[in-house]
């Protein structure tokens, strides 16, 4: 065993299976290991490195700022946070901007904006919050409130009270708990990340936006995973055709860096004041440039090259021996194995150079950096085809 695996072994806390390996450097979508082993990563560290390791243009944008002023307090204006911000708003319509640290912390924030609307247009016993079972919502004691998976309850109670789980695709299961409980919101991802690759269904958000409005409640739209051009929009909920009134992302827009943003729509753009919320890194100038950066390169032409490479993803699986279906969206793939076990193909394409991802319902999970060259996509999907169809 290396030294590091030693120490890492030795001294961090074990919350995390790791495969074994230890990635030391990466360009692109090909990362390296102690040994010099090359690995064609389909993963991009959880959606994260959007425009693949070490990415020139995001470095520059970064570094530049890192040799300017690469942090300071939220007590004073700066620059990078502030276009961002312009940026953000321009392009979804949404009114106003929190910056924090991760995707959890975004989704803190949409909880507290959607209470806070609850309590000021429905009344103090209106907070609860309708999210979907197999979501995903992060690892605070709220977020997992939130995030639709007994599993992850039963180690931690208790938990944040105020959220009750419908049946994600079952508007009937979302109404019986509007009339079940006081309702101020209700919360989805348009694809169900960790908990399946699973794309909502496009008449089940129809009906849900209907029912918002009917019944006077938010939808918050988290898009921690599936923003940020991931599903060949700038956001996902661009391709559903509604608005929604609070929008959360992170991973990807930061290009590696943390960050984490909540979108906050006309319904709920001032309910925030002075001292309500606030976060020592959140807008980060540094991490803030390397998002604007990241997203101004998310044109028409790249969003364009997100949907071409992810048809052919789809092409390529369609149909391909060891394949029982494929699911999500745009560069969101979920794969069904026929032979084997997700994580057993993961550890197989390990072996031969290529670094895949799960999700729950023993899907393997593809999260490629959104400029992967073509030639190395096609090297990486022939691996795992190869291991998909070894019985
Ligand atoms: C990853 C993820 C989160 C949590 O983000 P962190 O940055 O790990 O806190 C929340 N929601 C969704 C949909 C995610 O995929």
């Amino acid at each position: 065993m290396s030294t590091i695996r030693q120490l890492d072994e030795t001294y961090i806390a074990k919350t995390y299976g790791r495969f074994p390996v230890t990635l030391v450097s990466g360009k692109g979508s090909v990362a390296l290991d102690e040994a010099g082993n090359e690995y064609i990563d389909l993963g991009s560290g959880i959606a994260v490195n959007l425009f693949g390791y070490s990415d020139d243009v995001w470095k520059e944008a970064v570094i530049a700022q890192l040799n300017t002023l690469q942090h300071t307090s939220n007590l004073y204006y700066t620059g990078p946070c502030a276009k961002l911000a312009e940026e953000l708003c321009t392009r979804t319509g949404m009114k106003k901007v929190f910056y924090c640290n991760s995707g959890a912390e975004a989704n803190e924030c949409a909880i507290k904006a959607a209470r806070r609307w609850g309590q000021l247009h429905k009344g103090d016993d209106c907070y609860t919050i309708i999210t979907l079972k197999d979501s995903f919502h992060g690892r605070t004691l709220t977020t997992l409130a939130a995030t639709g998976q007994d599993a992850f309850h039963q180690l931690f109670l208790p938990l944040t009270p105020g959220f009750v789980h419908a049946e994600a695709g079952n508007i009937e299961s979302v109404k019986e708990l509007v009339k079940k409980h006081r309702v101020c919101a209700v919360m989805i991802e348009c694809v169900q990340g960790e908990g399946g690759v699973n794309a909502l269904d496009r008449q089940f958000v129809k009906d849900l936006v209907q029912l918002a409005e009917e019944e006077h409640l938010l939808i918050i739209d988290d898009e921690v995973q599936t923003g940020n051009g991931r599903t060949g929009t700038l956001y996902a909920y661009m391709q559903y055709g509604f608005t929604p009134d609070i929008v959360t992302t992170a991973k990807g827009i930061g290009g590696g860096l943390p960050i984490g943003v909540t979108m906050l729509g006309e319904k709920v753009q001032d309910i925030f004041h002075p001292g309500d919320n606030g976060s020592t890194f959140g807008g980060n100038p540094a991490v803030c440039a390397g998002a604007l950066s990241n997203l101004q390169r998310l044109d028409d032409a790249m969003l364009k090259e997100v949907q071409e490479k992810a048809a052919w993803i789809r092409s390529e699986l369609e149909n391909a021996p060891g394949v029982a279906g494929l699911s999500g969206l745009g560069l969101m793939v979920g794969i069904e194995p026929v032979h084997a076990k997700a994580a057993d193909i993961a550890a197989k394409c390990l072996a031969k150079g290529v670094l895949v991802l799960t999700a729950k319902g023993n899907k393997v999970r593809l999260l490629p950096a959104l400029n992967i060259p073509d030639e190395i996509l096609k090297k990486g999907i022939g691996v795992l085809k190869e291991v998909l169809a070894e019985e």
